[in-house]
């Protein structure tokens, strides 16, 4: 299953990926992840897109097209794959196309996950992730046993620069301006698969499930 999770930041795609990796036994590709892991061990990449994420500006393209190329490489994407958060720009989504088609891939489907921009806000603003295994919380939503301590691993948890209000806000703008255009490509190309991203998190992996099969 060769899939792509489209939506806001906050939309939830994240976490749905993570049920999907459970359900189906196949990698979740987040660049947002990739890139945050670079930014940790301060590689030459990783320095350059700090910039860019610290203010909520997209990393620019060759970058994370050049990470996905070298990731779709692995061994494990045999089976299939879940893109979070890539791809963002309709350049990315034509590098894909390019990079898929070569391999003779096809996509599945392209799972779009549909959250108004206030309860993004709301989501975001309270999220905190651990320091050390990357776990997400949410202060009210879902918040640790202890606060500022991750339940899985003791690790600290922290607000990410980037789910800061006016970060937030600026993501926004991105993402309405570069990446929403994306929902209309991949209807023309016939793969897209609208999701309500509201409700209990179960209730909306139901819906993604009852599409996928
Ligand atoms: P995320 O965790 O997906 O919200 O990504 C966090 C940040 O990483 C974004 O705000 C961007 O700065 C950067 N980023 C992640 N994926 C991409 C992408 N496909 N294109 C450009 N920048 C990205």
């Amino acid at each position: 299953m060769n899939l792509i999770l489209l939506g806001p930041p906050g939309s939830g795609k994240g976490t749905q990926a993570k049920m999907l990796v459970e359900k189906y036994d196949i990698p979740q590709i987040s660049t947002g992840d990739i890139l945050r892991a670079a930014v940790k061990e301060g590689s030459p990449m990783g320095l350059k897109a700090k910039e860019y994420m610290d203010k909520g500006k997209l990393v620019p393209d060759d970058v994370v097209i050049g990470i996905i190329e070298e990731r779709l490489k692995k061994d494990d994407c045999k089976k299939g794959f879940i893109l979070d958060g890539f791809p963002r720009t309709l350049a990315q989504a034509e590098a894909l196309k390019r990079l898929l088609a070569k391999k003779e891939i096809k996509l599945d489907a392209v799972i779009s996950i549909d959250v108004d921009e206030e309860e993004v806000i709301r989501r975001l603003t309270g999220r905190r992730t651990c320091k050390n295994c990357g776990a997400m919380y949410h202060i009210i939503f879902s918040p640790p046993k202890k606060e500022g301590i991750c339940d899985k691993c003791g690790g600290e948890l922290y607000q990410r620069d980037d789910d800061k209000e006016e970060t937030i806000r600026a993501r926004l703008k991105i993402y309405k301006e570069q990446t929403a255009p994306l929902i209309e490509y991949y209807k023309m190309e016939g793969l897209l698969k609208e999701v309500q991203g509201t409700g209990e998190i179960k209730e909306i992996f139901n819906r993604i499930e009852s599409i996928l099969s």
